[in-house]
C-alpha cells in the first residue's frame, strides 16, 4: 500500500487551483519570457553565451525542468508551458473566463495509428540530431521555438484539445514518460464515485471549467504520463473529487496497465540520448563535436546515421537480448516482448538521474552567465538591472564529479529495485524475480560504468 498525503486539504491550495485566473496568468509570464527568448534568437548577438535565448532556454530553463519540476512536480512544467497557449485561447475564444460552449476547431480527428508516442520519439531524435546546432545558434534556436508554437497553433485550428501536447510535443513526451517518477499525483478521491457520476463533467465540461483538454478521464487514472495537470477537472467537478497527492517517488512505474511500446522505446531513447550527449558535448573528442556541430555537412550525416542508429536499433538491440537472458535465466513464462517493454520502465531513473548528472556539469559550470545576459539578454549593451559586468563564475567545480558518480549510483541502485519490483510481477518467487533481475542490472550497471568513464576520464 503506497502512503499518500493530499495538498488539497489545504483550503487556500484548492482555492488558489480552482482559480480560473492562476494557469492563464502563469501561461502569460511564460509566453512572455518565451517571446523575448525568440526575439533575442532572431535579433540579439550571435554569442550563445551573452544570449537570453540560448542561456535561459537551454541552461535556466532546462536545469529547472529535469532537476527540479519532473522529478518532484511531473507535468507541472505543461500547466504552465506557454506554447500551447495560443492556440488553446483561440480555440476557446478568450484566456480567462470559461466561455460557453465547447472549445471550436475545425474537429478533425486525430488519426488512430498516431495516437501514442512514437511521434514524439521520432521529433525528440529530429531535435536531438541538431541539438549541438541549436544549442549554440540563438538564431537557429529561435526558429524551432516559433516552429514549435507555430505547429501547435495550426494544430489547434484543425483538432479539438491540446493535440500537440498529447501526441507531438517532444519534450512532452519525455516529461510524460519521466513524471511516473514524480513525487506528486493528481488522482480522483475516490473512483466509486466517479463510477456512478453519470454526466462525467470532468470529461464533457461544464459552466465551472472545460472537459480535460488532455484527453483523458482523471477517474480512470493511475498513472502520471498523460495528465497535464492543467486544473480543469479540478474546476469542472462538481463532486469535489479530484485531489493532488504527495507520494514516494517512482509510484508509477509499478503501475502494469498502460504499459506500451512507444514508451519503452521513450526509455531507451532518453537513457541513450544522455550517454550520447555526455559523449559528444562533455567527451575529449572534438572531431565528434565538429560533426554535430555540422561543420561539413557530409560529415554531420554520418553523425547523424550513427545517432540514429544506435537510439533505434544497437541499444534496443542490446535490451531486447537483455530481456530474453532474463526469461531464460529465471525460467519466466512471459513472452520476451512483454518482458521488454515492461524491465524498460526500470531504465526510467537510471535515465532520469543520467539527465541530470549530464545537466549538473554545465549548470554549475556555465550557470553564472544567467547573471549577466538577465541585464542584457540580447547582447546590445545593456545593463537593466547593474549585472551586466559579471564575470563568468563556475560554480563549486571541485564539486560536480562527485555529485555525478553520487546521482548515478542512486539512479543504478534505484533502477534494480524497480526491476526486481517489475519482475516479481511476472515470477512465482522472489528467487525468480532476482534471477530475471540479474541480466537487467547487468545492462544497468554497464551503462552506469559508461557514465562514469566519460565523466571522470
Ligand atoms: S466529474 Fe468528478 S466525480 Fe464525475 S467522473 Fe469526473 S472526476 Fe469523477
Ligand atoms: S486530468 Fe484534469 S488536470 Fe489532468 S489534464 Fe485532464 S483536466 Fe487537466
Amino acid at each position: 500500500m503506497i502512503s499518500r498525503f493530499e495538498l488539497t486539504r489545504f483550503w487556500w491550495l484548492k482555492s488558489l487551483l480552482k482559480s480560473r485566473l492562476l494557469q492563464p496568468g502563469l501561461m502569460l509570464l511564460t509566453l512572455f519570457f518565451f517571446v523575448v527568448a525568440i526575439v533575442a534568437g532572431f535579433f540579439g548577438t550571435p554569442a550563445g553565451s551573452r544570449n537570453f535565448g540560448i542561456i535561459y532556454v537551454w541552461i535556466v530553463w532546462w536545469a529547472l525542468l529535469i532537476i527540479i519540476l519532473v522529478p518532484f512536480f511531473g507535468r507541472l512544467w505543461c500547466t504552465v508551458c506557454p506554447i500551447p497557449g495560443p492556440g488553446e485561447w483561440l480555440q476557446r475564444r478568450g484566456i480567462i473566463r470559461r466561455t460557453p460552449g465547447r472549445p471550436r476547431s475545425l474537429r478533425w480527428r486525430w488519426p488512430r495509428y498516431l495516437r501514442n508516442i512514437w511521434l514524439q520519439n521520432f521529433g525528440f531524435l529530429a531535435v536531438a540530431i541538431f541539438s549541438t546546432v541549436i544549442l549554440t545558434r540563438p538564431n537557429v534556436s529561435a526558429w524551432v521555438l516559433l516552429g514549435m508554437i507555430l505547429l501547435a497553433v495550426a494544430l489547434s485550428i484543425f483538432y479539438e484539445n491540446r493535440v500537440f501536447c498529447r501526441y507531438v510535443c517532444p519534450v512532452g513526451g519525455f516529461i510524460g514518460l519521466y513524471s511516473l517518477t514524480s513525487t506528486l499525483e493528481l488522482r480522483v478521491k475516490d473512483t466509486q464515485v466517479c463510477k456512478v457520476h453519470t454526466t462525467k463533467d470532468c470529461v464533457t465540461g461544464n459552466a465551472c471549467g472545460y472537459g480535460c483538454p488532455w484527453l483523458v478521464f482523471p477517474g480512470n487514472l493511475e498513472r502520471n504520463t498523460y495528465c497535464g495537470l492543467c486544473t480543469e477537472c479540478l474546476k469542472s467537478c462538481p463532486k469535489d473529487n479530484i485531489v493532488l497527492n504527495l507520494r514516494p517517488f517512482g509510484t508509477d512505474l509499478l503501475v502494469a496497465k498502460g504499459r506500451s511500446l512507444d514508451e519503452a522505446y521513450k526509455a531507451l531513447i532518453m537513457l541513450t540520448c544522455a550517454l550520447l550527449y555526455s559523449a559528444v558535448l562533455l567527451g575529449p573528442w572534438g572531431w565528434v563535436k565538429d560533426w554535430a556541430n555540422m561543420v561539413s555537412l557530409s560529415q554531420w550525416a554520418i553523425y547523424a546515421t550513427a545517432f540514429l542508429g544506435v537510439n533505434l536499433l544497437l541499444v534496443p538491440a542490446v535490451f531486447w537480448l537483455t530481456s530474453a537472458a532474463a526469461r531464460m535465466v529465471a525460467r519466466l513464462e512471459v513472452p520476451v516482448k512483454r518482458l521488454f517493454i515492461d524491465y524498460a520502465y526500470s531504465l526510467v531513473p537510471m535515465g532520469l538521474i543520467g539527465w541530470i548528472a549530464f545537466s549538473v556539469s554545465f549548470v554549475f559550470v556555465n550557470g553564472s552567465y544567467a547573471i549577466a545576459v538577465l541585464s542584457d539578454p540580447f547582447g546590445w549593451g545593456w545593463n537593466l538591472f547593474g549585472t551586466r559586468p559579471v564575470p563568468w563564475t563556475p560554480l563549486l567545480p571541485g564539486l560536480v564529479p562527485i555529485l555525478q558518480v553520487s546521482l548515478l549510483l542512486v539512479g543504478l541502485v534505484i533502477s534494480i529495485v524497480i526491476a526486481y519490483r517489475i519482475g516479481r510481477q511476472h515470477a512465482q518467487s522472489h528467487t525468480q524475480a532476482w534471477l530475471g533481475t540479474l541480466p537487467v542490472s547487468g545492462f544497468l550497471a554497464g551503462i552506469t560504468l559508461t557514465f562514469l568513464w566519460l565523466y571522470l576520464g
